[in-house]
């Protein structure tokens, strides 16, 4: 694995650099900062690594957005793609049912938690939001029940960036400027023990937040009508892992409330917490749930909805009585990417996946506690699988940050070029998110890389 030596950039390398800053607007970027450097350019991938146009290679250690499952280029999913364009790339699911979309629908109520029955597609994490907060809102229309139209949320939650899934997200810096559009939420704190938004301790709370959720649905019950969350870590927060029984307590406040409970797998799921849904290892069913990502092991975009017959059956009628949920993209259920999710699950029985991450997740846990958490500047280190995030701050003692100014998350992600490691830091919380398929050598290495770039970027 090598570094890039930008300064030798090709003619062709060079062209497509300032293409890509004449004409592409890149998202969740400042671009004027963008262009004051040369774009790494990615043509290939190949296991866990990227590949630029000048052939270097580097770690996805982001696993391109936290979507890369098996690996690039797998053989079985490149396969399976192939196989399926030479059949048809896309046909409408309005009207008509296609073979894999169809197929993979019954493999994912298989493989769901308990009385999840029914699959919604969609394309991205943000639209099967966006599907679920509307199947829920209109499930209690339907059912006769008026008045429910609130979403009860967490702070610092976050469920994508269309206007729906920003509403019901907690992340005040997307709030802001959109706030005008959004509508209101009913906010319970996030469980984010390392900064307690009720300034308790979580040694001896007994899970406080959890009451105070419980006393907001009791506060709001007969205008909630679902609680969302994402289950067990609320990643783009910055990986804060919530504790332990948290879950099963907001499914038992929705369940003495009466009140519908989405989970948002879109980041978790697919095994990146060590099971193939996080929301399990609480032993919670929820009403919907929400998948996307990983889906596909990182190769297209595709998501869903999956949801109880309960919910589903509310939505049956006559073709007069305008019953039908009245959403859908052109691209709902595709069936390039549907195939590909099919063998993605393939994978995941025929690789053991979920068994192999196993002596992966010990060795991270090892490795962060050996070389990372001793390091001066490291507040928190949170992990959840092959999820982590490395909380930086200026002064460990009192948890205060750095100056935003000083972009240390960024600096560390900078510095983990230099040793051929692609990261993206969520503010100052740096974030391994590996594809589930690194092998243990290449996990070793980058904890490493992360814990010299912290101790340089911090020093
Ligand atoms: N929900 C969660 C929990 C996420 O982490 C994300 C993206 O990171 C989304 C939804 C949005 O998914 P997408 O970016 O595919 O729209």
């Amino acid at each position: 694995m090598s570094g890039v030596p930008r300064a030798g950039a090709g003619g062709r390398t060079r062209e497509l650099q300032r293409d890509d800053l004449r004409y592409v607007w890149h998202p969740f970027t400042q671009m004027s900062e963008w262009c004051a450097e040369d774009p790494l350019v990615i043509e290939a991938g190949e296991g866990c690594e990227l590949v630029d146009t000048e052939g270097n290679r580097y770690l996805d250690a982001v696993a391109s957005l936290w979507a890369n499952v098996h690996g690039h280029r797998h053989p079985r999913l490149d396969a399976a793609l192939a196989d399926q364009a030479g059949r048809i790339a896309h046909s409408t699911m309005l009207g008509l049912a296609n073979v894999p979309a169809t197929e993979l629908a019954r493999r994912l109520v298989e493989i769901a938690p308990p009385g999840l029955a029914k699959v919604f597609y969609a394309g991205d994490g943000a639209s099967a939001v966006e599907i679920a907060v509307k199947m829920a809102f209109e499930y209690w229309r339907l059912r006769g029940v008026e008045g429910r139209n609130l979403f009860l949320r967490l702070g610092e939650a976050y469920h994508g960036d269309t206007i729906g899934a920003v509403s019901v997200g907690g992340i005040d810096l997307f709030h802001g400027i959109f706030g005008p559009l959004l509508f209101p939420t009913v906010k319970a704190p996030s469980p984010y023990c390392y900064r307690c938004p009720l300034g308790v301790s979580p040694e001896s709370c007994g899970t406080a937040c959890a009451d105070e959720l419980d006393r907001l649905l009791g506060e709001h019950a007969d205008a909630i009508a679902a609680v969302i969350v994402e289950p067990v870590v609320q990643a783009a927060a910055g990986m804060i892992t919530h504790p332990s029984g948290y879950l099963r307590r907001v499914r038992e406040s929705c369940d003495r409330h009466g009140v519908l409970l989405i989970v948002d797998e879109v980041a978790t799921g697919f095994g990146r917490t060590g099971r193939m849904f996080a929301c399990t290892a609480e032993g919670v069913a929820p009403d919907l749930m929400t998948i996307g990502k990983g889906l596909t092991g990182g190769y297209l975009p595709l998501s869903a909805v999956l949801t109880t017959r309960e919910v589903f059956d509310a939505f049956l009628g006559p073709p007069d009585s305008h019953r039908a949920l009245y959403h859908g993209h052109t691209y709902t259920g595709n069936p390039l990417a549907a195939a590909v999710a099919l063998a993605n699950l393939d994978v995941f029985e025929e690789e053991d996946t979920i068994a192999a991450l196993e002596p992966k997740i010990a060795l991270l846990e090892r490795r962060l506690e050996e070389l990372v958490r001793p390091l001066a500047h490291v507040g928190d280190v949170r992990q959840s699988g092959l999820m982590v995030g490395v909380e930086l701050v200026e002064d460990r003692e009192s948890k205060r940050p750095f100056p935003l100014a000083r972009q240390t998350g960024a600096q560390v992600a900078r510095l983990a070029r230099e040793h051929a490691v692609i990261m993206r830091p969520l503010g100052d919380v740096v974030v391994l998110m590996p594809p589930l398929a690194i092998s243990l050598e290449d996990l070793d290495r980058l904890v490493s890389v992360t814990a010299d770039c912290i101790a340089r970027a911090t020093a």
